[in-house]
């Protein structure tokens, strides 16, 4: 029988932590998915666990995230490679250094406390650390984790929960057929459903288009690279704020001793043929701002690049909640960058919305509704 209380489509970290958190609140669960679970953004992202910098109202739900992150191992029997290294933002000029203490003054209100490291005690405790680096602003509990591991690792645990993992399985269309949607697949006919949720990344504007609500998304690659290991010394995930793209830079030392980063400008991507490219130039600048911050990584081996498909829009922030077109049906996708970290706060935050109709953490910036098309005025 192809009947649950809910479909969900698109496995990546959205679709397997809501499909997760939605057993834990009794419902039953499909989860599709077109390749493998976590294959996309999800699977070759950063790995950073990060909630500075982010948009002041995106904390609350940043900071549920992170309760979930520091329980991993409880909930889903794994702690997916999550370390509460800190997170440290390096500046190189004054003007910066005040945006930073500026932004650490406001989070605290929203629970993030973050601390101001001026550029000698910056040297003091991280002492390779380049004369460049003025300022730092330091959050103590932030840190990484292995993106590799993460949705797959939510998707065996909602299996393990009871809901229904269908991979390799590609959603062509989805249609109201009275009280239910009718889910239509490629590989395995049919799925039915009072309540569809859309967790379809790059792709989910296909299926939002279907009930007359668009979206102007576009896709592009987040540059990654690799390099050999060190003896493992960098605890802090590190990041540069600076106002200049080919200045920005990020990235984390693993417990086995290599150097993850990225930054800098994107390359590009596509959401037809579901690659994205590496352009070697931007590895190669990411790489030397990377010295500028640690100049002892000069001469470090690169091993390994890739990229992935990554949906931005305009405002830089998702779709997620209901659909203002369509009872039953929910969207949660067009993360903008940074949708690691929430993965599984907007999971649970999907979950509560679907099984109690509200969610006590404030969503309303991310509706659908903001993109729906003026209504035609009257003519006089
Ligand atoms: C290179 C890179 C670096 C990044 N770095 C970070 C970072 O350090 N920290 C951070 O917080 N965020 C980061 N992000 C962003 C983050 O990875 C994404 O915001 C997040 O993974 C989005 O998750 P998702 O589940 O919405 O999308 P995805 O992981 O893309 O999952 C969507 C899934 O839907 C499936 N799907 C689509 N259409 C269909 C269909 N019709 N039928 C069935 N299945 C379908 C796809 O196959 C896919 O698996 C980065 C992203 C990239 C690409």
């Amino acid at each position: 029988m192809n009947r649950s209380d809910v479909v969900i489509v698109g496995g990546g970290i959205m679709g397997c932590a809501s499909a997760f958190f939605l057993r834990r609140r009794g419902l039953s669960v499909t989860l599709i998915e077109r390749g493998l679970t976590g294959q996309q953004a999800s699977g070759t992202n950063f790995g950073n666990v990060r909630r500075q910098g982010r948009y002041l109202h995106q904390l609350p739900l940043a900071n549920r995230a992170r309760e979930i992150w520091g329980r991993l191992p409880e909930l889903i029997g794994e702690d997916c490679e999550f370390v509460a290294s800190g997170h440290l933002r390096v500046c190189y000029t004054p003007d910066q250094a005040a945006r930073l203490e500026a932004y650490a003054r406001d989070a605290s209100a929203y629970g993030l406390d973050l601390e101001m490291i001026s550029a000698n005690a910056l040297r003091h405790r991280f002492p390779y650390i380049g004369r460049e680096a003025i300022a730092g602003c330091f959050a103590p509990v932030d840190g990484h984790a292995n993106p590799r591991l993460t949705a797959p690792a939510f998707g065996r645990a909602a299996v393990r929960a009871g809901a229904r993992l269908e991979e390799g399985t590609e959603v062509l269309g989805i249609e109201r057929d009275g009280e239910d949607f009718r889910v239509a697949t490629r590989e395995r006919g049919e799925f039915r459903a009072p309540v569809v949720l859309v967790t379809a990344g790059a792709w989910g504007n296909r299926l939002s288009s279907t009930f007359g609500e668009p979206v102007p998304l576009s896709v592009h690659g987040p540059q990654m690279a690799v390099t050999e290991p060190l003896p493992y010394r960098i605890e802090p995930t590190f990041g540069v704020s600076t106002p200049h793209v080919h200045e920005t830079v990020y990235f984390r030392q693993v417990k086995r001793g290599n150097i993850v980063y990225g930054g800098s400008t994107r390359g590009p991507a596509s959401n037809e043929t579901n690659r994205a490219a590496v352009l070697p130039e931007n590895i190669l600048g990411q790489f030397a701002q990377m010295r500028r911050v640690i100049p002892a990584l000069a001469r470090v081996a690169i091993i390994r690049t890739w990229s992935g498909v990554e949906s931005y829009l305009p405002d830089d922030v998702p779709v997620m909640g209901p659909s203002a077109t369509t009872p039953g049906l929910f969207y949660a996708f067009g993360f903008c960058g940074a949708g690691f970290q929430i993965g599984p706060g907007v999971g649970d935050v999907m979950a509560e919305l679907i099984a109690t109709g509200a969610t006590t953490t404030p969503i309303e910036p991310y509706s659908i509704a903001r993109f729906a098309a003026p209504a035609e005025s009257p003519t006089p």
